[in-house]
């Protein structure tokens, strides 16, 4: 019998104190009866899409905010961040000739490890905000002290974001001759957005060209758009976790493909304990500190069976230390004949506090980072199968460089992260074009 509850035993890192026991049991009840937000056999058709990165015949381009908010889950953000994606996608698919398989960090990421369990400014020390599913960002004892009614929110815009995104990947939007309208607020102030329109109009000849011959394929008229998040908050996932009639296998419903962070994923916790229960797609984050045998021992407790695209190891390892300590790994996984999906995340190990105090990321080292990683794969004959990234739709200016310069003494004017730093709009085209071309190498 699997026993869906055998993670309440175990130690579990980074949970909030939640104040009222009584009503957080209120809560998880009303979570368990609400409906699931993806479905199984959605999460199983991403797992043969994450198969087929791994084998080298995709792609995966993972993103989205460090933390989303309730605030974010209007219209235009969701927009702005789909349509981001979307023109990175595009440019991968068209200058590398890669199928890419397109996964939000959206749609319920909204809670969040911290380093330390408080914050103090001005002299006065708060629980730290741990996402809008726990906490209110504001720093006041008010705001900061952990709701359970904000399960039931986050469960709520993450139906809200899922709806739009779904509306927008299949409801015309996303068709590929949209591809100029994706550009149209961009082009004329950005480089990135004219390198864009260039290719985009390559994409109009192509496409007339299929229409003459009479050959347009569906996949032109819509997208596949996958949900995934950090599945840090147990008691919410497991409200959330449902036994699929067909089946009779459980699945996480909160989110096609959910991840476990670097900071929960010791082997005897429970957060690898609740994920082993589970049928999704996972994702594991691995740091710089992560041993080969860490690694085999991850796929022993998650991917025992070796079911291709079940397992993706999300590697963040910095721009100064992936050339040294992701070929080890993905050397000895590899000879272990473990199939493992390998998605490079260039955000997390890249992270410093700019001297005027906000905390950010060159967009050089993002680069770097990237580039290593597509090295050491290139090196050992494996598959450099995606990128994970924090970035937003939006003109923000919290990282550093990129073909604009972005300069520290810029980072005061749009730095609207309630978390880590991210890409801005164009920082994430320049980046995208710079995979393209990592990849054609
Ligand atoms: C994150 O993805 O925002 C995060 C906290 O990452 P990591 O687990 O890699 O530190
Ligand atoms: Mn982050």
């Amino acid at each position: 019998m699997r026993n869906l509850d055998a993670w309440r035993g175990l130690p579990a890192a980074q949970q909030p104190e939640w104040h009222d026991p009584a009503e957080l049991s209120s809560v998880l009840d009303e979570l368990s009866q609400l409906p699931p937000l993806v479905f199984a056999g959605e999460c199983d058709q991403l797992k043969d899409r994450l198969a087929a990165a791994q084998r080298g015949e995709s792609f995966v381009l993972q993103g989205g905010d460090c933390a989303e908010t309730f605030a974010g889950a209007t219209a235009s953000a969701v927009q702005n961040k789909l349509k981001t994606l979307l023109q990175m996608a595009v440019v991968l698919t068209y200058a590398a000739q890669v199928p890419v398989v397109k996964i939000g960090r959206m749609a319920g990421q909204f809670a969040k490890p911290r380093s330390s369990p408080d914050e103090t400014s001005d002299g006065v020390t708060l629980p730290a905000y741990r996402g809008d599913a726990v906490n209110g960002f504001e720093f006041t004892a008010e705001s900061r002290r952990p709701d359970p009614r904000r399960l039931i929110r986050a469960y709520h815009s993450s139906a809200t974001i899922l709806n739009l995104c779904r509306a927008f990947a299949n409801g015309g939007y996303a068709d590929l001759r949209q591809v100029h309208a994706w550009n149209q607020d961009f082009v004329a102030t950005s480089p990135a957005g004219k390198d864009y329109e260039h290719l985009a109009s390559e994409i109009d000849r192509a496409l007339a060209f299929m229409r003459a011959c009479k050959a347009e394929p569906a996949e032109v008229h819509t997208v596949e758009f996958w949900s995934s998040h950090e599945a840090l908050l147990l008691d919410y996932e497991s409200a959330l976790t449902r036994v699929d009639p067909r089946t009779s296998w459980p699945y996480a419903v909160s989110a096609h493909m959910v991840w476990i962070g670097e900071r929960t994923r010791q082997l005897d916790h429970a957060h690898l304990e609740w994920a082993s229960r589970i049928r999704n797609p996972l994702g594991v984050k691995l740091g710089p500190s992560t041993t080969p045998d860490d690694a085999l021992a991850i796929i022993e407790r998650l991917n025992p069976s070796a079911e291709p695209g079940r397992l993706t190891f999300v590697t963040r390892m910095g721009a100064d230390r992936v050339r040294d300590t992701l070929p080890l790994l993905v050397e000895k996984v590899t000879a272990s004949g473990a199939p493992v999906t390998w998605v490079c995340d260039p955000m997390h190990g890249n992270t410093f506090r700019s001297p005027s105090g906000y905390k950010t990321r060159r967009v050089d080292d993002i680069f770097d980072e990237v580039t290593g990683f597509f090295e050491v794969h290139r090196a050992l004959r494996t598959h450099p199968g995606g990128i994970h990234i924090e970035f937003t739709g939006d003109e923000v200016t919290e990282c550093v460089g990129g073909g604009h310069g972005l300069l520290e003494a810029d980072l005061h004017h749009r730095y609207e992260t309630v978390c880590d730093p991210r890409l801005n709009r164009r920082q994430s085209l320049d980046l995208a074009f710079k995979v393209a071309e990592l990849y054609r190498l």
